[in-house]
């Protein structure tokens, strides 16, 4: 990768966030679960964006690990009625009025027995909240607190029109390969249904990703991008290919509330030092406000299952406003306003920095003792009118620490000079001859 990295989105990353925001705005009205229809029309728009996506069904009762794959969710309708037939809650109203994954119902209910299926939220009378029971049955409405309080006395019909039957679990891939059979994992999950932030941004963002990277001349790494329902669909992928994930994957992130403007956050893998945390931390500290990290004790997605004991998988997030932590998390207000084009190209951005440091991320050393004669190669004038603002002594900085040990991202550290600008010196230096590319050095 040979493009000049600069913190924060451009005015394309712009553009591409338009672009990733109207993707979001067809994919919002669809009824998504863990398992159904629902998702795959969602996989089925995502192949169009990227057509070498495989989409793998998972049929129902496969035991994953310590998990079965549960029976398959769909749903036609979902409305409570008053009497006179006036309806009163209707799922057509809003993805977020029924439980996900209730089970079918239709009877006629005292308030004092509708009253334990109801759900919403005094704190927030405008906010219709996110509700599932995916492994316990169980039915239920979810809606305002303003509507709550104008239900009125009843009797009341209820209706869901669902259906819990044997069937199978999607999940989805694309493998972008590199030069190395080396990959970079990126997961995100597709459970949720009109909830922008959480999590269509990252849906959104790993697709665009993915379309960045398969359009670049050449890539070190290979790349495998996920869409899968959270925590059950991270496990099935992993119970499917955990050997070949462990001897593979050198880093990923799990993409996750990449689409509000009000700042960066980062939750570290469980190892807390990995590629992914290092370029993760690189990128962010550039970005104008800096970030939040949060501790690998407050996570809540997938990193869950891809950084488990035995697994141990370096997957990080990369975040703009955390899960659990904005006041519309998983609420019908995390919606296509709070998720903007300018959030959405940040989000983008972040990660898309964080992948150009991976590339580029080698150690490097000297080779020879002693300074090099930059004289000599032509090289001390043009250092010293470069027209950058670096200082000689930054230049003799970069090269004094290419010992072997060092990394880029190390380099970034010691030397207190902008990943932009270690990366052109080092590739200067590279060209000259006066270093030696060792490559990452990473484990296995
Ligand atoms: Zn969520």
């Amino acid at each position: 990768m040979s493009e000049e990295m600069s913190p924060g989105p451009t005015a394309d990353d712009l553009a591409l966030g338009r672009q990733m925001h109207g993707w979001m705005g067809d994919l919002f009205p669809i009824m998504r679960a863990l398992t159904g229809p629902g998702v795959r029309q969602t996989m089925a728009y995502l192949q169009t964006l990227l057509p070498g996506l495989e989409i793998h069904e998972v049929p129902s009762g496969t035991q994953v690990f310590d998990w079965t794959v549960p029976d398959e969710w769909s749903i036609n309708a979902a409305w409570l009625e008053d009497t006179e037939g006036r309806r009163l809650i209707d799922l057509a109203d809003n993805t977020l009025h029924v439980v996900g994954y209730a089970e079918p119902v239709d009877r006629v209910i005292s308030r004092e027995d509708l009253e334990p299926h109801l759900y919403s939220l005094p704190e927030q009378p405008d906010a219709i909240p996110y509700v599932t029971s995916f492994y316990q049955r169980h039915w239920g409405f979810c809606l305002t607190e303003r509507q709550h309080q104008a239900l009125g006395p009843g009797p009341f019909r209820a209706v869901i029109q669902s259906r819990l039957e044997p069937g199978s679990l999607s999940v989805a891939d694309l493998v972008i390969p590199g030069q190395s059979a080396d990959e970079v994992l990126l997961s995100t999950y597709t459970c949720h249904p009109g909830l922008a932030n959480d999590n269509l941004s990252g849906v959104v963002v790993a697709t665009a990703l993915a379309r960045w990277l398969s359009a670049l001349p050449e890539r070190r790494y290979t790349y495998r991008v996920v869409f899968l329902p959270e925590t059950i669909g991270a496990i099935a992928y992993l119970a499917r290919h955990l050997d070949h994930l462990k001897a593979r994957v050198r880093a990923g992130y799990t993409l996750t509330c990449l689409g509000d403007e009000r700042g960066y956050a980062f939750l570290p893998s469980r190892h807390g030092d990995t590629l992914a945390d290092r370029a993760a931390r690189l990128v962010l500290a550039e970005r104008p406000g800096g970030f939040v990290e949060h501790s690998f004790l407050e996570r809540g997605s997938d990193e869950r299952q891809y950084c488990s004991p035995g697994v141990d998988l370096p997957v990080a997030s990369v975040m703009r406003t955390k899960y659990g932590c904005y006041p519309e998390y998983h609420t019908s207000l995390d919606d296509l306003t709070l998720v903007t084009p300018e959030g959405l190209a940040g989000g983008f951005a972040a990660l898309r920095d964080c992948l150009q440091v991976i590339e580029a991320n080698s150690r490097f050393r000297t080779a020879f003792p002693c300074e090099p004669q930059f004289g000599k190669r032509g090289m001390y004038p043009s250092l010293s009118r470069t027209g950058s603002a670096v200082p000689m002594q930054a230049w003799l900085n970069v090269w004094s620490h290419c010992d072997g040990a060092h990394d880029l991202i190390d380099l970034v550290r010691v030397c207190q000079l902008p990943f932009a600008e270690v990366a052109r010196i080092v590739e200067i230096y590279r060209a000259a001859g006066i270093i030696e590319d060792l490559g990452p050095g990473i484990a296995p």
